[in-house]
C-alpha cells in the first residue's frame, strides 16, 4: 500500500520493452525504481480518493495534507491482522456501538459502563466509568 503521500510523483517515461524511458521521481527527487504498478495505480486514484476522504470526514484540504501518511503506514503495517482491523474501523468510524445497536436491532442504546449516556464512538473515547466486572 502506497500512502497518499507518495502521489506528489514527478514522471517521465521509460520502458524497456517500446523504448520509452520513464523515470519515477518521488517530490524529493529520488526515483522510484519498483512497485510501479501500486505506485501508477495510486496516481490514477489519488484525485477522486482524496475527494472521497474530505467529504467523509469534512476535513478542510488543509487537514488532509497535515496527515502523515507515511508514518500512518509504517505504523499501521505493523499491527496485527486484527489490530488492523479495529484500527482501520476507528480510523473510519465504523466501530460498533450500542447507538447502532439501538437503531438496527432496538437494543438499549445506553453505553453498558455507565449506563446514563448514549453508547457513542464519541463517548466510548470520554466515558470515565470502570468497567462492570
Ligand atoms: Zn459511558
Amino acid at each position: 500500500m502506497f500512502s497518499l503521500c507518495f502521489v506528489r510523483v514527478i514522471y517521465t517515461l521509460f520502458c524497456s520493452f517500446c523504448g520509452l524511458h520513464l523515470k519515477i521521481k518521488k517530490a524529493d527527487n529520488s526515483v522510484i525504481t519498483s512497485k510501479f504498478y501500486s505506485i501508477l495505480a495510486t496516481i490514477q486514484h489519488e484525485k477522486a480518493l482524496r475527494e472521497y476522504i474530505l467529504r467523509k470526514t469534512k476535513w478542510m484540504r488543509r487537514t488532509f495534507d497535515r496527515v502523515d501518511c507515511n508514518a500512518h503506514h509504517s505504523a499501521f503495517k505493523k499491527l496485527t491482522v486484527f489490530q488492523k482491523i479495529s484500527t482501520t474501523k476507528l480510523i473510519h468510524n465504523l466501530a460498533n456501538t450500542n447507538r447502532q445497536n439501538y437503531l438496527y436491532y432496538s437494543a438499549s442504546p445506553l453505553c453498558p459502563r455507565c449506563l446514563i449516556k448514549e453508547e457513542t464512538f464519541e463517548h466510548v473515547l470520554i466515558c470515565d466509568h470502570l468497567p462492570t466486572a
